[in-house]
């Protein structure tokens, strides 16, 4: 079964796909060093071993898929990645340095920034101010509590709000800016959450499940605008996604996982055909569609 053509309509993003040549598998020479590489991450939490010996690289400029059923492991690989759950075993370096057991905010202001699964915004607060927010890995601690009082410092403010500008003209969110993010809808608070991963000017940008929930046209939305932003922004990316039509055309490269194990990785087209992905899919619960 090849889960990619069971799709037959061809979206307008992935026509955008096709002219950027992308969703084609990359050679990373030899003798460059990836810029994220992990090493035979293992993660418990109590007797349930949610990774066992994950392993991947990710290339400058890479789009990388990370699929699997659900509870495979992928958010908890994020997790690790990120500093949130460090794995117990296992190594981590971003950009030739190894960031296993450093803390969050320290791997934020490294470079790398992620969206979550489940949209984490400040309710009550504007998108435009939750935009602001990503840019906290910019700021002194005195000057993220004034974020919210008049005495912020004039020049700081500005540097930031340029930044802040620039995204929000990138993600066209000019429509909705002095909002408060709880009443745009779901594909629309996404798309802030995007931009407020991209606030922190990373250059690795992780995506957990930038689609969930989303209707086919706020899919067709979300893949350009993430296209868009590596393009403008030169970013490489790791991204998790159930969308397989979505995963085969813009990825370079996947990982699949099945129970924390790897069970398929490579060129993104043969991974997610490979015949154990496909059990795991019909065994499991996925919605390739
Ligand atoms: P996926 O993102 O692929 O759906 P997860 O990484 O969320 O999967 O979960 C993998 C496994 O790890 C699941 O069995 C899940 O219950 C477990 N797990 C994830 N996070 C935690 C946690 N904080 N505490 C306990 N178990 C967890
Ligand atoms: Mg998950």
């Amino acid at each position: 079964m090849d889960i990619a053509a069971a799709h037959t309509s061809v979206p307008r993003w992935q026509t955008t796909a096709m002219e950027k040549n992308l969703g084609q598998p990359t050679t990373m020479p030899s003798s460059a060093e990836p810029v994220l590489r992990c090493e035979k991450i293992s993660r418990w939490f109590g007797g349930v071993r949610a990774l066992s010996d994950v392993s991947l690289s990710v290339a400058q400029g890479e789009i990388y898929g990370l699929v699997g059923p659900n509870g495979s492991g992928k958010t908890t690989l994020v997790n690790s990645i990120t500093g949130f759950y460090p794995p117990q075993e296992g190594s981590i370096h971003f950009e030739g340095h190894q960031i296993n057991g450093v803390r969050p905010h320290r791997i934020a202001s490294l470079g790398i920034a992620r969206t979550f699964q489940n949209v984490a915004l400040f309710k009550g607060m504007s998108v435009l101010d939750n935009i602001l927010m990503g840019r906290h890995t910019f700021m002194h601690p005195s000057a993220l509590a004034s974020l919210f009082y008049w005495w912020w410092a004039e020049k700081e403010e500005m540097l930031h709000r340029d930044k802040v500008e620039e995204i929000i003209d990138l993600l066209q969110l000019e429509s909705v800016r002095d909002e408060p993010v709880e009443v745009i809808p779901l594909g629309m608070q996404k798309r802030v959450e995007l931009a407020r991963a991209l606030a922190a000017e990373p250059r690795m940008l992780i995506l957990d499940e930038p689609m969930a929930g989303m209707n086919q046209e706020e899919k067709e939305y979300i893949v350009r605008f993430i296209l868009d932003a590596k393009e403008a922004l030169n970013l490489t990316i790791l991204i998790i996604e159930h969308h397989m039509d979505v995963i085969t055309a813009i990825c370079n490269r996947a990982l699949v996982l099945n129970n924390g194990r790897m069970i398929a990785q490579g060129p993104v087209r043969e991974a997610v055909n490979h015949p154990d992905v496909i059990a795991a899919y019909i065994g499991g619960a996925i919605d390739a569609a």
